[in-house]
């Protein structure tokens, strides 16, 4: 019989204690014995939101599909389980075999957010490996990452023996076949196989690469220790994705997940190219899904699952070229079986609406629009493509389809915003209730409208055209939430309008981990021997520890963000070749200085180098 790791003594001491125990529905077991590598694919947050991320699930299928490796799952132990391990030595554990990660050959960390970098840290240290990589053994596991954060690995170089850049399904099968070569050789060393695993197309060592810095704390250069080590990284695509391995037996949680449904990824990358948003840059071009593969994955990830609702997955769903027809089959065979569709990232049009009239209960959910600003001028600088008309329009028909409650998001804080800027948002939300009341009889209206406001603050990301920009202290932030807010108060639809606003301590932190260098592995590591853990919650940051660590380290954070930066410095994670160029991203920077709009790739190339792949939409023009 299987064993657990912690004792039913310490299960019923911890809050959720099925979060640690393995064994669902559709995970995987294999003897470890007849395997050549034991691969630990960890998520750096609490169960029930690692079960939620789609990137785990696949990896899991694919690495689980080579009958010489064994993939098992870890998320990161809450704070009370966390202080009992510490405590009483307890290592941390796969949870399919329950036995210590530092048995394994592989310990792997998925990056969503830079909120959860000193829980990178808790993984390796409840491992009861070194944090630092220069630490580590030959007989100690490979520790390595991938992910979104690794566009910038450089805040987190220290911690990782290789940081992948790109997408999961590329390279992955080289690094294990080497790693298994040296191993039958008998000739492994950590070294050595770091050294080989350089070469593989998007494997980053950072042990192998030494930055310089000018006087002035910029980086003056950044070069391969040897000769035979790549220059450049480049990122790693998938240019077919309908060949690829795709979770049709999602592992189905214990614990109610986050996301508690199957989730289907209809296309990847995006064709709209906003100006602040990594991912639309990171995963380009836009590559889709076959209608009848998806369809297939759909049926089939329902009836393993008993899942109860099923969501598409995209950056910007109305994109998908057969969303009607992939549509009108899934609401055909969810109503057999009373599943529920949800779709998030609708653009606002006719077409959107008529279809979440389709999928969604009207009277009780509210619709979602993203302006992201609220005057023209600011849409334009972030070339979010969308028009004052566009969102009045479709505010229209969503009041005429049955909604009263809108929720609109939107960013403070962005590149040249102006007072009227700020002010813009609540005249928006007021100019949406007002056509609430001016379209909707009082008659057939059901109750007040409601519409809800939120905005976060921008935090500037690498290979965005605002890699270049400013950020701001707290004060600002706040100050700029506070003008939205009072001037809210003074709208005259003000009793049907709410305001949300973003934690700013967060942002400035997100900010610096965002666009830092190298020399932030010590403050992180610093805040993580103070005590910070779960950044990303908000009960549990604690900005007086990072305050702390900052100046224990002689680090002064404002010089990451507080700053435009020259068009001509050298950024930290320009070694990484992302097929979109710095020439391209600077070109949209001035455009957006100007307010300058830039077209979609569907309704022309606009050059950003990455037809270099040959797929998806690049190959339409
Ligand atoms: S190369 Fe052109 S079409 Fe392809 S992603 Fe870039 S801008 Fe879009």
């Amino acid at each position: 019989m299987r064993k657990l790791a912690l004792s039913d003594d310490i299960l019923m001491q911890v809050q959720k204690p099925a979060r640690y125990i393995g064994n669902e529905v559709n995970s995987i077991s294999k003897d470890a014995d007849s395997v050549a590598i034991r691969y630990a694919i960890c998520f750096p947050d609490v169960y029930e939101i690692g079960m939620s991320n789609l990137a785990i699930q696949i990896l899991y299928e694919q690495f689980n599909r080579r009958e010489d490796v064994w993939c098992e799952r870890v998320y990161s132990p809450w704070p009370d389980l966390h202080e009992i391990m510490k405590k009483e030595g307890i290592p941390l554990f796969g949870l399919e075999s329950q036995e210590p990660l530092s048995g394994f050959d592989f310990i792997g960390i998925t990056l969503q957010y830079e909120m959860c970098y000193t829980n990178i840290l808790q993984l390796i240290d409840l491992s009861g490996l070194p944090l630092l990589s220069a630490d580590r053994t030959d007989d100690m596991p490979i520790i390595m990452s991938g992910g979104p954060c690794t566009y910038n690995p450089e805040p987190i170089a220290d911690f990782f023996d290789i940081i992948y850049i790109g997408e999961g399904e590329t390279s992955y099968d080289a690094l294990f076949d080497l790693y298994i070569k040296l191993k039958n050789d008998k000739t492994y060393s950590r070294k050595k196989f770091l050294h080989e695993a350089s070469k593989i197309p998007g494997m980053y060592v950072p042990s192998l690469y030494k930055p310089s810095y000018n006087a002035d704390g910029t980086l003056a250069s950044f070069e391969p220790l040897y000769d035979d080590v790549p220059v450049k990284v480049e990122r790693q695509v998938v240019t077919d994705l309908d060949s690829t391995a795709y979770p049709m037996k999602p592992v189905v949680p214990h614990v109610q997940a986050i996301q508690d449904r199957v989730t289907l990824e209809i296309m990847r990358g995006c064709i709209r190219g906003c100006r602040f948003c990594q991912a639309g840059m990171i995963y380009r071009p836009k590559r889709e899904r076959d209608l009848s593969v998806l369809e297939g994955y759909a049926t089939e990830m329902l009836k393993n699952s008993g899942h109860e609702e099923i969501s598409l997955s995209s950056l910007s769903s109305s994109d998908y070229s057969h969303l009607p027809e992939l549509l009108d089959y899934l609401i055909e065979e969810c109503d057999e079986q009373k599943v529920n569709i949800s779709l998030p990232s609708l653009r606002i049009d006719n077409f959107s609406l008529d279809v979440m009239k389709k999928v969604q209960d009207v009277r009780k959910s509210s619709i979602t629009f993203a302006p992201e600003a609220g005057s023209q001028r600011m849409r334009d600088v972030i070339n979010k493509g969308l028009t004052h008309d566009d969102i009045i329009n479709g505010s229209r028909e969503a009041f005429l389809g049955g909604w009263n409650k809108v929720k609109l998001y939107f960013m403070l804080g962005l590149p040249t915003e102006t007072e009227e800027d700020m002010r813009a948002i609540p005249e928006l939300g007021d100019e949406i209730a007002m056509l609430y009341y001016d379209t909707i009889p009082k008659e057939s209206r059901q109750g007040r409208c409601q519409v809800t406001m939120s905005t976060s603050f921008f935090v500037p990301k690498p290979f965005t055209p605002f890699q270049w920009a400013r950020m701001y202290e707290k004060e600002e932030y706040l100050h700029r939430a506070k003008i939205v807010n009072d001037h809210m108060k003074e709208m005259l639809n003000k009793k049907s309008l709410r305001y949300q606003w973003h934690q700013a301590d967060v942002t400035v932190l997100e900010g610096i981990f965002a666009r830092g260098d190298r020399k932030i592995s010590q403050v992180i590591m610093r805040a993580y021997e103070l005590g910070s853990l779960f950044d990303a919650w908000g009960e549990y940051f604690d900005l007086a520890k990072w305050e702390q660590a900052f100046s224990d380290c002689g680090i002064d954070g404002d010089f990451y963000i507080m700053r435009e930066r020259p068009d001509d410095e050298l950024f930290p994670w320009d070694f990484i070749d992302c097929k979109v160029s710095k020439k391209f991203l600077l070109r949209e920077w001035e455009n957006a200085k100007a307010a300058k709009v830039t077209k979609n790739c569907k309704d022309g190339c606009s050059g950003c180098g990455a037809a270099v792949f040959k797929t998806g939409v690049c190959t339409t023009h």
